[in-house]
């Protein structure tokens, strides 16, 4: 059978990363990501059969020409012959999408009328749907969603205790995000603690930039801490998470604006807003091990925030096999994982320093001694997988 290929796309307002990926074996053979589009100084960087290169743009680049530049690439490398879909990252997919679906006329109308719940995101991805869609006419286009994974959650987890007239009018609610992840990570702890998913429980720590935690019960989301946008729960890189929605009229009597707040809640906080220091973990960690204060304090509001909300997800799952660390810090930071894992002890859980520490860099692995109670395990994610098989599933499918 010939190679089938799926070019996965996930765009961000001013960024459009992108993979080839081998539906059969998930081997990517070309990957990249295009950066500062829009801006003066727009680049792509591509790695094609393990060789890194770096090409500028022209000033201000906008999707369309990085998209224009991966057809160019895709072509030169006779690699389009093998292209069955093209798997789009879609971020929020309100209460419609369940799972993945191929892109027509009503689903893009439907994403559109999401926006407004994701205005940073959903534009983004509508720009590369059509940049696509004109590159690559001929194929489909899926739509993977964020949201999807979480649609099982329960009422008493998704609704707000606000006038039930702001759900039902204007879908007020919380939807979660990082579902490709969650679905991920879970599936590949289900192979680690050898046990079908439908029997297992489990806690799993998406911990990026953006970050944030889910229950999963027999395989399916029951409760997760991102709402109705990204900006919920956890302490992130820029983010503040939770705050007390009284804050809002206290800082509009301060003068304010809504778009102020709001710029401040989601690129002026978190880790970058505590620590005075960068929104990029590996710069606080480094100040942490020098015993500057302001990063001492960052890392300890982040870890103890985990903790908490990982505690409080053994309220929906009655009991817990294992907790999941993924993403950029999940995956590679030591130093958080033993100081949540600390804060944890009345279930049980104790650090293995040495597994710990080896379980970085793209290396999985259980960072837990053994004992009878829950484990915690370290799992690299692949959201780009999950879109490429969803895209050659649905292909399959409608042949
Ligand atoms: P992501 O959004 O999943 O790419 O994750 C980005 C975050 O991961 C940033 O805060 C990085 O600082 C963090 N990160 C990446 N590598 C490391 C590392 N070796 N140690 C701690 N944090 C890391």
């Amino acid at each position: 059978m010939p190679q089938q290929y799926v070019l996965v796309l996930n765009c961000g307002s001013s960024s459009l990363k992108f993979a080839i990926i081998d539906a059969q074996s998930g081997k990517e053979t070309l990957s990249g990501l295009a950066e500062c589009l829009g801006l003066e100084n727009a680049s792509l960087t591509y790695k094609l059969n393990g060789n890194k290169h770096t090409v500028s743009l022209a000033q201000n680049a906008q999707h369309a020409q990085a998209i224009s530049l991966l057809v160019q690439l895709i072509n030169d490398n006779k690699l389009s012959d093998q292209l069955i879909a093209v798997g789009h990252r879609v971020v929020h997919g309100g209460e419609q999408f369940t799972g993945s679906v191929i892109i027509n006329e009503e689903v893009i109308s439907a994403i559109t009328k999401v926006s407004a719940l994701a205005p940073l995101h959903n534009p983004a991805n509508l720009v590369g749907i059509e940049a696509a869609t004109k590159a690559f006419g001929t194929l489909p286009q899926i739509a993977v969603f964020d949201t999807a994974f979480h649609q099982t959650m329960p009422s008493k987890a998704y609704l707000y205790a606000l006038p039930y007239a702001l759900y039902k009018e204007h879908s007020v609610r919380r939807y979660g995000f990082h579902g490709t992840s969650h679905y991920f990570v879970s599936g590949q702890a289900a192979e680690v603690l050898q046990k079908p998913i439908e029997d297992i429980n489990l806690i799993s720590a998406h911990l990026g930039n953006g970050c944030s935690v889910t229950a999963i019960k027999g395989g399916k989301s029951v409760d997760t801490s991102m709402g109705i946008t990204p900006l919920e729960g956890l302490v992130m890189g820029t983010r503040s998470g939770d705050v007390d929605p009284g804050l809002f009229s206290f800082l509009s009597n301060l003068g304010y604006s809504a778009k102020k707040i709001d710029n401040l809640l989601n690129k002026e906080s978190g880790l970058l807003g505590l620590s005075q220091l960068s929104n990029d973990c590996r710069t606080i960690e480094e100040q942490y091990e020098k015993q500057n204060p302001q990063a001492i304090l960052a890392l300890n509001v982040f870890c103890y925030r985990l903790a908490k909300y990982i505690a409080s997800y053994t309220v929906p799952l009655g009991k817990l096999d294992a907790i999941i660390f993924t993403g950029g810090i999940g995956e590679n930071s030591n130093l958080i994982r033993e100081k949540v894992l600390n804060l944890l002890t009345i279930f049980g859980l104790s650090v293995d320093n040495d597994k710990n520490l080896k379980a970085r860099f793209g290396k999985s692995g259980i960072i837990t001694n053994n004992n009878s109670g829950p484990i915690a395990l370290v799992i690299p994610t692949n959201e780009e997988w999950v879109i490429a098989q969803d895209s050659a599933q649905l292909v399959k499918e409608v042949k």
